[in-house]
């Protein structure tokens, strides 16, 4: 059943809803059609004009369905169809209002359903020119039929039901305009909450400092391929890279010297890291790199690289150009390992890196 809905609606959002809101319409046209054939079955309608009339408006609805599934009416600019929809019920229900006679009120109903539809979709100024169209034609219906069929359509009554229609309209469109205000809102509320989502969502994953990923980020992506891992047998691994004498840099130049340095050693850092890889402040002056899909031998020369790139970087401060240097632990995830078990086999490599005189890279056992 859910297939053969697929298949007439189509399984794209934007096309279904044209689809549903054009389907929609017909049935209504045709709960029209079906009220016509009552007023032929109690002898208020003609019965062949009433035929005519109905083949002639399932069929136009059928058209504006069959135009928007083939996509034929992605070429006019609003591939709805709802205005030339509305424009043909319209004058569909301007004939029937001609057709009914006794039974002619009953249009009126239709024809604010027809309106209704509109409201949703049409802009204010295309309501209001709608609007204008419905009470000229009904006025011109009311009118030809007052003088040529005076005894069915009396001009007395036909001139209420003129005021009635043209009183209606106008506050139909001051409906649709507030209503369309209301979608306009509705639409920039949703784009400013996108909006704060996305801000909010940069704040709780990135360093502040530094803009780079934050350690709590970091520690869900390791998980996350850590799993992968699991799934895919293949390995990653876990660099951690920590300024030396960091300290004595601060004491001699400030702490706004000291960020500096630290935001210019994670931009050079990040200059030199693969796109497949990722690159944390994990804390104070220290840095963690995830290699992923690597093992021990390549992650060292990419780190090895880093470690020279940074070492080479001066930050000039004043006169004086302020240099560091970098040590590094990496280790490689081992099967049946977790990932703190990784990471601390490479803070321990960090440790030995540190122990040996600073300024090197020390991969793990
Ligand atoms: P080593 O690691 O080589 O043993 O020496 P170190 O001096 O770098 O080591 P230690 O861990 O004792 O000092 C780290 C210093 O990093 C302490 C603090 O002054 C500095 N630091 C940590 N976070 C920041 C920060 O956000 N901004 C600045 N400017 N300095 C920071
Ligand atoms: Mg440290
Ligand atoms: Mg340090």
């Amino acid at each position: 059943m859910s297939r053969v809905v697929d298949a007439l609606l189509t399984t794209d959002p934007p096309q279904r809803l044209r689809l549903v809101q054009a389907g929609l319409a017909m049935l209504v046209m045709a709960a029209g059609v079906a009220a016509m054939h009552y007023f032929v079955w109690v002898g208020v309608a003609p019965a062949r004009p009433v035929a005519l009339w109905s083949a002639l408006t399932l069929v136009g609805m059928g058209v504006f369905f069959v135009l928007i599934r083939s996509g034929g009416s992605s070429l006019w600019p609003e591939p709805s169809l709802t205005v030339p929809q509305m424009l043909f019920a319209l004058t569909s229900g301007a004939v029937a209002y001609m057709l009914l006679g006794a039974g002619r009120g009953a249009v009126f109903p239709v024809v604010m359903v027809i309106l209704m539809f509109g409201m949703f979709v049409v802009t204010p100024q295309q309501m209001r020119w709608l609007s204008v169209y419905a009470v000229l034609l009904f006025g011109a219906a009311m009118a030809f039929m007052a003088v040529n069929n005076p005894s069915a359509y009396p001009l007395a009554i036909e001139v209420g039901h003129f005021l009635l229609v043209a009183t209606m309209m106008p506050a139909m469109s001051m409906l649709a305009a507030r209503l369309s205000r209301m979608r306009h809102r509705s639409r920039l509320q949703r784009a400013e909450l996108a909006q704060a989502l996305a801000r909010l969502r940069e704040h709780t994953t990135r360093d502040e400092l530094t803009g780079l990923v934050n350690k709590r980020h970091m520690q869900e992506l390791m998980e996350q391929e850590h799993q992968r891992c699991i799934r895919s047998g293949q390995s990653f691994c876990l660099g951690v890279m920590d300024i030396d004498r960091f300290k004595p840099v601060n004491e001699a130049h400030g702490y706004t010297v000291g960020d500096a340095v630290l935001r210019a050693v994670a931009q050079e850092a990040l200059r030199h890291v693969r796109l497949s890889d990722m690159l944390c402040r994990w804390g104070g002056e220290e840095f963690l790199l995830m290699m992923s899909d690597t093992r021990a031998a390549l992650a060292r020369s990419g780190l090895e690289r880093l470690h020279q790139k940074v070492g080479a970087l001066r930050i000039l401060h004043g006169t004086a150009a302020v240099g560091i240097t970098l040590s590094a632990g990496l280790a490689e995830h081992h099967a049946g390992e977790t990932v703190a078990q990784t990471l601390e086999r490479a803070e321990r490599a960090l440790l030995e890196a540190k122990a040996q005189g600073r300024d090197r890279v020390v991969v793990a056992a």
